[in-house]
Formats: structure tokens, C-alpha cells, sequence
């Protein structure tokens, strides 16, 4: 995956794509957006981007799993396995990213403490459990990405095959694809305008990476045209003139 942080309008509806998709209880959020602030010659700079699971090539939350709940697919995928999952733990603390949640019962009060839970949390029951005492992540909208598979569909390109996330953004801002085909969209992104992972000194070998913006000390200094990241603002600005239209011609009506 690749994240453009000039088309990012942190809107955060990435995020609530994501706790729609897979029902996430009210404490666990497996997209978010981050704020860092780091001090730049003695100047404090605040960065915000959006992160979630970077489903590293060389993964520690798979490696201290004891039960091997924690996996890779061969596409690169990490996984957890609710029904392998005992809640350790391990997987939480090796995580450099930070990136995964225990579902633990006693901070999960619901959506409306006191009150009957809400049609969204049973329906999240019924179609989506997320097992109590089990570590929780984001996991690339795997069910989307195989049953699109199995129908023909290519993920990043056809909508059924894509990640919730990306689907959302009406920025464009996220770009979804095989990172091992050069061709791709993300392989070219990354190549031709200097993206980069978070935290590479880690060394667990993400898989998503950033482009076109800022991230603490880091940048990547290739900007794009000016038409590619106008984009947001012109659709924007064509949806405002349509209200405009629409509120003026219910004045005529009156
Ligand atoms: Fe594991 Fe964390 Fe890397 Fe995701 S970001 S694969 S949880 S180490």
C-alpha cells in the first residue's frame, strides 16, 4: 500500500471505513491517523498521517508467536488466527508500530454503556466476531481481497478486490497493489517519487510506504503535479458549485 501525504486530507475516513467493514468493537481501531511531533532546529513541527498494520516482510509479532496464531501469507499478508490466538500478548509488545490491540472484555463497554446495544454491534456479532481475549489488526480487507480473487478481480484495481480504506478515500490518496510487480501502481509510486516506509530502521521490512510529504525529519522530494494533487480540492470544489445550484434553484422554487 501506498499512502500519498499531499492528497491525504486527514479526514479520517479511512478510519471509520475500516470499523464499518469489519464491525471493530468501540476500543479497538485498526486504521488511525497519528500526530508526531518532532523538533526541527528548535522548531516543533506536528506531523499527522494515517497508519495501520504495515504487514512487514520480516515480521516480529509473527515471530514470537507461540502458536503460530500470527502468520504471513505468501502474498505478504499478516494474519492473526482467532482460533489460535491464547492472548499472550507477545505479538502487542514486538510490534514496533504499535499496531495491535488486545480485545480485551473489560475495556469493551460498548458503544452506549448502560443501554442495549446498538444494531451496528449485533450485526458485528453475527457477521464479524471479533473473539474476546484475542489480539486484534488490520488485515488488508483479506476477505475482500479473496473473494475478488476468486471472482478474477485484481486487487488496488477493481473495487471488489480493494481495501475498505482505500475504496473510501475520496482523495485518492491510497493506492493499493502487488509491491513485487514492478509495474504496478504502488511499485511505480514508490520508485518514482521517493517512497518510503515508517521507521525503517526497525528492519522489519514494511510494506507500506509513504509518499510525496513529510513525516518527522523524512521527506520524499518529489513532488507530484500540481493536477494530481488538486484533485481532491477540484471534486470538491465541483460538489460545492452542484450544492450552490441545488440550494439556488429551491429558492426559485419557494
Ligand atoms: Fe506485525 Fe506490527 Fe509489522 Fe503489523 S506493523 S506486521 S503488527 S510488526
Amino acid at each position: 500500500m501506498v499512502i500519498d501525504l499531499v492528497k491525504c486530507m486527514r479526514c479520517h475516513a479511512c478510519v471509520a471505513a475500516c470499523r464499518v467493514e469489519h464491525f471493530l468493537p468501540l476500543h479497538i481501531t485498526w486504521a488511525k491517523l497519528i500526530a508526531h511531533e518532532t523538533e526541527m532546529d528548535g522548531i516543533a513541527e506536528v506531523s499527522t498521517y494515517p497508519v495501520r498494520c504495515n504487514h512487514c516482510k520480516d515480521a516480529p509479532c509473527v515471530k514470537v508467536c507461540p502458536t503460530e496464531a500470527s502468520h504471513q501469507r505468501d502474498d505478504g499478508i499478516v494474519l492473526i488466527d482467532q482460533e489460535k490466538c491464547i492472548g499472550c500478548r507477545y505479538c502487542v509488545i514486538a510490534c514496533p508500530y504499535q499496531n495491535r490491540t488486545f480485545h480485551s472484555k473489560d475495556k469493551n463497554p460498548g458503544y452506549f454503556p448502560g443501554y442495549e446495544k446498538t444494531r451496528f454491534e449485533k450485526k458485528g456479532e453475527e457477521l464479524y466476531p471479533h473473539e474476546v481475549g484475542t489480539t486484534q489488526k488490520c488485515n488488508f480487507c483479506v476477505e475482500r481481497i479473496d473473494a475478488g480473487q476468486e471472482r478474477g478481480l485484481k486487487p488496488g484495481s477493481d473495487w471488489d478486490a480493494t481495501p475498505a480504506c482505500v475504496n473510501t478515500c475520496q482523495a485518492r490518496a491510497l493506492t493499493f497493489g502487488d509491491l513485487d510487480d514492478p509495474d504496478s501502481a504502488v511499485s511505480t509510486l514508490i520508485r518514482e517519487r521517493g517512497g518510503f516506509p515508517l521507521e525503517e530502521e526497525f528492519g522489519t521490512d514494511p510494506s507500506v510506504f509513504y509518499v510525496d510529504g513529510k513525516i518527522g525529519g523524512k521527506a520524499s522530494n518529489i513532488a507530484p503535479e500540481p493536477e494530481t494533487t488538486g484533485y481532491h480540492i477540484r471534486h470538491l470544489s465541483t460538489m460545492e458549485e452542484s450544492a450552490k445550484k441545488i440550494f439556488a434553484d429551491s429558492k426559485v422554487k419557494k
